[in-house]
């Protein structure tokens, strides 16, 4: 939670990626430690804010997430507006979410500042069984765009802190 300390830095993060792939239930299990099967329960807040302490410094990491503007070219540029870091989320279990990347980087690369810290995510590691996105590939595409990535689950908390640790880490040294 936020306690009455001195902030040393506010760092914008937005979750961005297909309706469905779990964007919100990440932001609720690294912000609050919560996950709902239900997620229509979850009130469309524009964002939640969680401090953390990165190299002694007080960080105010701010996420952003999408209340269903999920569709293409939906997302305004008020919702990029000083985003320094960004989180391109895919269902691991659905291939055209992981398909729809390309879409979603060249959206983000076209409203982000130029250097912004980018981390894929394959979520839903959970239901390995129904694996529809190989890691190679995925593994292929973040190091072509430079980006990050990482498998979780929000359900089962696989990563959830790491994955949000690592770009605020990388924000916070590139600042
Ligand atoms: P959003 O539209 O991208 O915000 O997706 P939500 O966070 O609303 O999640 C969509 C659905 O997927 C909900 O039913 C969630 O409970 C479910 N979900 C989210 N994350 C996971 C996960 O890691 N594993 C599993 N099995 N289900 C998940
Ligand atoms: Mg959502």
């Amino acid at each position: 939670g936020d306690y009455n300390q001195k902030i040393d830095y506010v760092f914008k993060v937005v979750l961005i990626g297909d309706s469905a792939v779990g964007k919100t239930q990440l932001l609720a299990r690294f912000a609050r430690n919560q996950f709902s099967l239900d997620s229509k329960a979850t009130i469309g807040v524009e964002f939640q804010t969680k401090t953390l302490i990165v190299d002694n410094k007080t960080i105010k990491a701010q996420i952003w997430d999408t209340a269903g503007q999920e569709r293409y070219r939906a997302v305004t540029s008020a919702y990029y507006r000083g985003a320094v870091g960004a989180m391109l989320v895919y269902d691991m279990t659905k291939r055209q979410s992981f398909d729809h990347m390309v879409r979603w980087l060249e959206e983000l690369r076209g409203h982000a500042d130029q250097n912004i810290v980018i981390m894929l995510i394959g979520n839903k590691c959970d239901l390995g069984s129904l694996r529809a996105v190989p890691m190679e590939d995925a593994e292929e595409f973040a190091q072509r765009e430079n980006l990050f990535f990482m498998e979780t689950s929000a359900l089962e908390s696989t990563n959830v802190e790491t994955c949000f640790l690592t770009i605020l880490s990388e924000i916070y040294r590139i600042h």
